[in-house]
């Protein structure tokens, strides 16, 4: 049987007569850059995740970049993120011109961990930038704590892990600006590129809506050099009607994710570890091989039919546009080993029982 990592079919198939509704409904109004759609979509995804303000821009990239910059990073600072992650998290920070401090991920869940932070900070420190990888968030009470008493900025980069829970409270109830991306693999997926910022500061809020709009506060008044940095009335539709499940999924990815940790057990392939005080969305579901087998497991179920990928094969210290920065293998260990062992299965959230039988089998025929 052949399963793929993702398949956006069923969604659409789901949902085909909504999207086409509204997608002919701002075809009619003709008004295809920010309006009433995306006024609508910012103001639902705020409500959703419990804050104050939503800004809605082109992409989740652009999400980090406009946070950067109205949190006033820039030239000379420094910003505290992992390297362990997705190359928009690093490439946004130097892309403002400030310099990108790795500190290693942890060695059970994949995220940023506080007692590292600390050790980083200079007094050049600016911000953190933690992340929430693969649907869990970061321990952000703990990295809120730690800002809080140096005076530093916020912004988590939660492109992979709207809806997901930290001690009861969603993402973006913590930090300073919290960043979603509507890439459409992402578990809540437009039907091409958008971001979002969220944030519980109205003056930020503001800053950002400026920067979207080349830093326009007042038609032809530029107090800011921002950039166009907006989202799409086509995509925010889209996304209005697609918010409307994403609670469902979230279930659907959870209940996908105990049907494969228990019957991983029985395998030496170690199943993602989500904290108490989390409650994952799955965006991924990204396992551990050790011994080196990772490859060999990746290519049999390639041949096998079963869709997987390797997030992330390079640790982002190691990125020849980062060599500026003097690192060598060695340096972040828990991120190098992570590199070698994931691999992440299908997880979204129409996977059949059989397909999911499917995927451990393979899993069993090769490391049984
Ligand atoms: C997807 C992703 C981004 C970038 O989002 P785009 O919408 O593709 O620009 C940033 N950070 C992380 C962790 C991501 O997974």
């Amino acid at each position: 049987m052949n399963v793929p990592l993702l398949d956006l079919q069923p969604q659409y198939a789901e949902l085909k007569d909504e999207t086409d509704a509204v997608i002919a409904e701002v075809c009619a109004s003709q008004r295809f850059i920010l309006g009433p759609q995306v006024e609508a979509f910012e103001a639902e995804v705020a409500t959703y995740c419990g804050t104050q303000c939503a800004v809605g821009v082109s992409s989740g990239t652009d999400a980090l970049i406009v946070s950067l910059m109205a949190a006033g990073v820039g030239p000379g600072d420094e910003v505290i993120t992992s390297p362990f992650t997705f190359f928009g998290t690093a490439g946004s920070i130097a892309r403002v011109g400030a310099k990108p401090v790795f500190v290693d991920c942890g060695s059970s869940c994949f995220n940023l961990e506080p007692e590292q932070i600390e050790a980083a900070i200079t007094e050049k420190t600016k911000a953190i930038m933690p992340i929430d990888l693969f649907g869990q968030m970061a321990d952000m009470r703990s990295i809120m704590e730690i800002a809080g008493e140096r005076n530093l900025a916020v912004i988590e980069d939660s492109a992979q892990s709207i809806g997901a829970a930290h001690h009861g409270l969603k993402t973006g109830q913590y930090a300073d600006l919290t960043t979603f991306s509507f890439f459409p693999s992402k578990n809540l997926g437009g039907f091409g590129d958008g971001g979002m910022v969220v944030t519980d500061n109205v003056e930020l809020a503001s800053k950002c809506k400026a920067l979207r709009m080349h830093g326009e506060t007042q038609r032809y008044h530029h107090q800011l050099i921002g950039g166009n940095f907006r989202l799409d009335a086509l995509q925010a539709a889209i996304l209005r009607v697609k918010l409307r499940y994403l609670d469902k999924w979230s279930a659907q990815r959870r209940g996908n994710a105990d049907y494969y940790n228990e019957r991983l057990m029985e395998t030496p392939v170690i199943a993602p570890v989500v904290y108490d005080f989390n409650e994952s969305i799955y965006n991924q579901y990204t396992v551990r091989i050790p011994d080196g087998r990772r490859d060999t497991v990746q290519a049999h179920l390639s041949e096998a039919g079963i869709g997987c990928a390797v997030y992330y094969p390079i640790p982002l210290h190691l990125q020849e546009c980062f060599a500026y920065l003097g690192h060598s293998r060695g340096d972040f260990p828990e991120s190098e080993q992570a590199c070698t062992e994931v691999l992440s299965l299908p997880i979204y959230p129409e996977l059949t029982d059989a397909q999911q039988d499917a995927v451990v089998a393979a899993l069993l025929e090769c490391c049984g």
